[in-house]
């Protein structure tokens, strides 16, 4: 059985929104209108964001201040909580692969999952009345009518300074497992005990040698 998630780059990351804009457009169901008929960042923002980018800035002591990006979706975790607390099953872990999804007919729109998530990942869609939350592109990673390319999440696909990766935890040579081994992969909030598939890399350090780094523009 696979263990499928994501490796999320904090290092890497610039925050240019282009996961948002990407995951919006592919899981909304006007996908292939005009940007600005999907107006996801119009004045007045509608319907759900299955990924967002949270930006801060932090002021080190004697230091200068830093910006720091944050992407968020669902960490598809390994003891999930808003999985247990679903009333009607609705909410649920996939054996195969991992993925927890919402089985939109059989959700009642009560909420509890959201409240159960303590990463706020899940989106109640208020028009549909059900639950939504990040899929990890399953009807991408699995899709033979896209080219083998496009076969990862929108998120993954679209990133331009390839902070996202999209992988297998199970198999210890993935792609996500020597990344996450290598760079330290974090869980994000491990006291809560949910056990996240998904990884963080922390931010390297500024002064480090990069004369190792790959140009991305060269
Ligand atoms: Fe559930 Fe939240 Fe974990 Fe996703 S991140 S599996 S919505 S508890
Ligand atoms: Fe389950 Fe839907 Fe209620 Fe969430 S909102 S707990 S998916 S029935
Ligand atoms: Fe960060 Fe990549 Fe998303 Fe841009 S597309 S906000 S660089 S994760």
């Amino acid at each position: 059985e696979k263990k499928l998630g994501l490796v999320i780059d904090l290092d890497t990351c610039v925050g240019c929104h282009a996961c948002v804009i990407s995951c919006k457009g592919w899981n909304t169901e006007n996908y292939g209108a005009p940007l600005s008929d999907q107006d996801p960042y119009g004045a007045n923002p509608t319907g759900t964001f299955l990924n967002r980018v949270h930006s801060y800035e932090i002021q080190p002591k004697d230091a200068p201040a830093q910006l720091i990006h944050f992407p968020k979706s669902c960490l598809h975790c390994e003891d999930a909580p808003c999985v247990t607390v679903c009333p009607t099953g609705a909410s649920y872990k996939r054996v195969e692969d991992g993925i927890v999804l919402v089985n939109e007919s059989d959700c009642i729109g009560c909420g509890l999952c959201a409240w159960a998530c303590p990463y706020g990942a899940r989106e109640m869609d208020a028009e549909e009345k059900v639950m939504k939350k990040c899929t990890l592109c399953v009807d991408r990673i699995y899709n033979e009518n896209l080219p083998e390319e496009d076969r990862e999440p929108a998120c993954v696909r679209t990133c331009p300074s390839n902070a996202r990766h999209f992988g297998d935890f199970a198999d210890p040579d993935s792609n996500v497992s020597v990344l996450s081994r290598e760079r330290g992969g974090m869980d994000l909030m491990p006291e809560m005990g949910t056990k996240p598939v998904n990884k963080y890399l922390p931010p390297r350090p500024k002064d480090r040698d990069r004369s190792e780094d790959v140009d991305i523009l060269a």
